[in-house]
């Protein structure tokens, strides 16, 4: 047995026979072409059969998500990996470490996976989710899974089933529900087909800690070709209805010119917000920071003003997402 087997083993040994009766029911579903929203340690997901093209199509309507847009396959176990993109050593070195978990790794697509699924791409996306109702879902289905956040395109992404149920209500077909997510961002995107992985999305994994992994440095994307690799950092996302900006706590007052604020941060801002948000760290920030915008966009602010994060570890993540919240 390998170690991630281990992992999986410890995980499936806490569902009860009334979860499996509704994951049999939920993988059904998938199986049949139909769209099913699940948690998964990140945010939720909006998962289709990653292998029907015309199951994923349904996502794409579903969402309003551009189809050049490819989508992540969520696999359950390394051979089902093996099935859809060819893994190299660096892969290996690092699934072994970090899977299940909240790595996504672009590597070249087989045949297998429709153009569809991957955006017209040569290459695909892949990673085994570390929540237990996913991966029951895509062992029992077996089948991988694409599913991008389970919101409307543009929208913040959704950590909680409630919030899954209000932006998409009829065009799924059952909400699993497990919680609150664990980390509240979604997963960290690196392609592996280049010398040096490069990072394509900052997300739940910090690069430091791939860094530390692969004894290599993860490259940040500087050039144009970027946007080409990773369509989706093009696109305007996890927006609120009124405007955000990002600043440090000492300068919100300034920032709001008068206009009546909400703050959202580690520490307290100066002026008076008609409403405030504080975390403890920067991990309850990123747990917290999509159903913040979701909040406070209901305040009777004006505007939100969001705490500047460090640029390292999972503050990297979050103020990527913040600043596309942002529309910069
Ligand atoms: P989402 O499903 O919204 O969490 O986004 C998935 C992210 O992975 C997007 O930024 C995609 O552009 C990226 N992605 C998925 N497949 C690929 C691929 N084959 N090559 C590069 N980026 C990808
Ligand atoms: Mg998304």
């Amino acid at each position: 047995m390998t170690e991630i087997e281990r992992r999986l083993e410890k995980i499936y040994s806490q569902t009860t026979k009334t979860e499996r009766a509704e994951i049999d029911r939920a993988a059904k579903l998938i199986k049949e072409g139909k769209l099913v929203a699940f948690p998964t340690e990140t945010v939720y997901g909006l998962g289709a059969n990653a292998l029907d093209a015309d199951a994923v199509r349904k996502i794409y309507e579903a969402k309003g998500r551009p189809s050049d847009n490819p989508l992540i396959l969520h696999v359950a176990s390394v051979e089902m990996a093996e099935k859809i993109v060819e893994l190299n050593g660096a892969a290996r070195a690092l699934i072994e470490k970090v899977w299940p978990g909240p790595l996504t790794l672009v590597l070249p697509a087989k045949e297998i996976v429709p153009l569809t699924t991957r955006g017209g791409l040569e290459t695909a996306a892949v990673r085994m989710p570390d929540n237990r109702t996913a991966l029951e879902l895509i062992r029992a289905a077996n089948l991988p899974i694409s599913a991008p956040s389970a919101n409307k395109s543009g929208r913040p992404s959704p950590t909680d089933a409630q919030t899954v149920r209000e932006d998409l209500g009829d065009a799924v077909a059952q909400v699993l529900d497990g919680g609150a997510t664990k980390i509240g961002v979604e997963s960290t995107v690196i392609d592996m087909t280049q010398g040096n992985p490069i990072l394509l999305r900052a997300g739940g994994l910090p690069k430091e800690e791939i860094e530390e992994i692969l004894g290599t440095e993860v490259l940040l994307p500087q050039d144009k070709n970027t946007a080409k690799r990773s369509p989706g950092t093009r696109y305007r996302h996890y927006a609120p209805k009124i405007p955000l900006l990002l600043a440090k706590a000492k300068d919100a007052e300034k920032l709001a010119e008068g206009k009546k604020f909400a703050w959202m941060g580690t520490s307290k801002s100066s002026g008076k917000p008609i409403e405030t948000l504080v975390f403890e760290n920067e991990t309850e920030y990123a747990h917290e920071v999509f159903r913040a915008l979701r909040r406070l966009e209901n305040s009777g602010a004006e505007i939100i003003i969001a705490e500047t994060p460090p640029e390292k570890g999972i503050g990297l993540a979050i103020k990527d997402r913040l600043n596309r919240a942002s529309g910069d």
